[in-house]
């Protein structure tokens, strides 16, 4: 993919730490735009707002945003603050209005990742423009339809290209709105290298508590900027108002966030990272040997069950297992859950051993 780096079309200093872009979830009224926008401007600290004017809302009655009025109150909060504007765009009617009112930015929002016509139809409407686009993972977890998404507006020719990770809808995501499911987003930068990825720990997050610590997250995990909601006076805005942040509370929580870089120019720490990933080649070594030394004696029991016409698949020692392996984790210090996790795996590859089925690789 022929992809611009952020620093190509954002006016922002990479030295600094990630890209901040902010601003309310909706385009509410001038004066709230105007209050919000300058206080984000004043911190020095975001490089670009943004403000949704058509909210797609999962239940109807809700507010749904001022679509195409708020339009020239984000031209009159560009030229006040002196900041570019991002705005959501659902169909080729809202690039229309957006590219006719000036915005800067453009981003396709979850539930329309979600659908390849609606993306396809906003790609034939952005053929022969220069605009930056940022396009949000779908609601449900597959990578799949993220990168599609992605290659539709690279085949419309925008080279200004970013991915927005803002949490997957779970029938039960615990505390979270939308709880991020990491390795999709690692996954994605794995296939796309220069692709820039931005998180949205608001809408992971769903409330105020919680941002803080994604928002480190991300950073840890080397993701290039983060896209936050702030409002003026959360408790009264239209939309999203638990999970807005003011413009004081965001700018102090910004500066309390540990910027990192995937690279140093320390020697020291390179060569004793070094001499930890020579311990941790070698441990894994030894890991795959016995993984394999364990497949052979799996072999041997499937053997012995066709010789006594016994099921491959036997419950209760599965579930003996499991047990166990959580347990030996536990008394080591090893997080039972991952123990549970690698052991499914281990198992479904014992399964295919004893069975003799063919290996068929999980496709996202
Ligand atoms: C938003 O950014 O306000 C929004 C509606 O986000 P999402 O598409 O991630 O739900
Ligand atoms: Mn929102």
């Amino acid at each position: 993919m022929q992809i611009q780096p952020l620093t190509k079309w954002i006016d922002y200093d990479k030295q600094q730490g990630p890209l901040v872009i902010a601003g309310p979830c909706s385009a509410e009224s001038l004066d709230q735009l105007l209050i919000t926008g300058q206080s984000l401007k004043k911190s020095g600290q975001v490089s670009m707002l943004r403000a949704g004017v058509w909210k797609p809302r999962t239940r109807p009655n809700c507010f749904e945003g001022l679509g195409p009025d708020a339009l020239p109150w984000l031209d009159h909060l560009r030229q006040v603050t002196g900041l570019p504007i991002c705005v959501e765009v659902g169909s080729p009617g809202h690039v229309e209005a957006a590219l006719s009112a000036k915005i800067d930015v453009l981003w396709i929002g979850a539930r329309t990742t979600t659908n390849p016509f609606l993306v396809q139809d906003i790609a034939n409407s952005l053929k022969g423009v220069d605009i930056p686009v940022m396009v949000k993972n779908p609601i449900n977890p597959q990578l799949a339809l993220w990168l599609g998404a992605l290659e539709r507006m690279e085949q419309a020719g925008i080279t200004k290209l970013a991915a927005i990770h803002r949490g997957f809808s779970l029938f039960d995501g615990g505390p979270l709105r939308n709880p991020p499911l990491w390795r999709i987003p690692i996954e994605l930068k794995r296939l796309i290298p220069k692709l820039p990825i931005i998180c949205d720990p608001s809408h992971i997050c769903g409330s105020r508590t919680k941002i803080e610590e994604i928002c480190q997250q991300a950073l840890d995990l080397g993701m290039d900027g983060l896209m936050i909601e702030s409002h003026h006076n959360p408790d009264q805005a239209l939309s999203d108002r638990n999970q807005q942040l003011t413009p004081a509370k965001l700018n102090s929580m910004l500066k309390r966030l540990i910027t990192k870089r995937e690279y140093t120019d320390d020697q020291q720490f390179d060569s004793k990272l070094e001499d930890l990933r020579n311990k941790i080649d070698h441990l894994d070594r030894e890991i795959i040997e016995l993984l394999h030394r364990r497949m052979e004696v799996v072999s041997k029991i499937g053997d012995a069950k066709i010789k006594k016409r016994v099921t491959v698949l036997q419950l209760h020692r599965l579930e003996d297992l499991m047990r166990k392996r959580r347990e030996i984790a536990d008394q080591v210090g090893l997080n039972p859950d991952f123990a549970s996790e690698l052991y499914t795996l281990i198992h479904e590859e014992s399964v295919r051993v004893q069975t003799g089925l063919a290996h068929t690789p999980t496709v996202q």
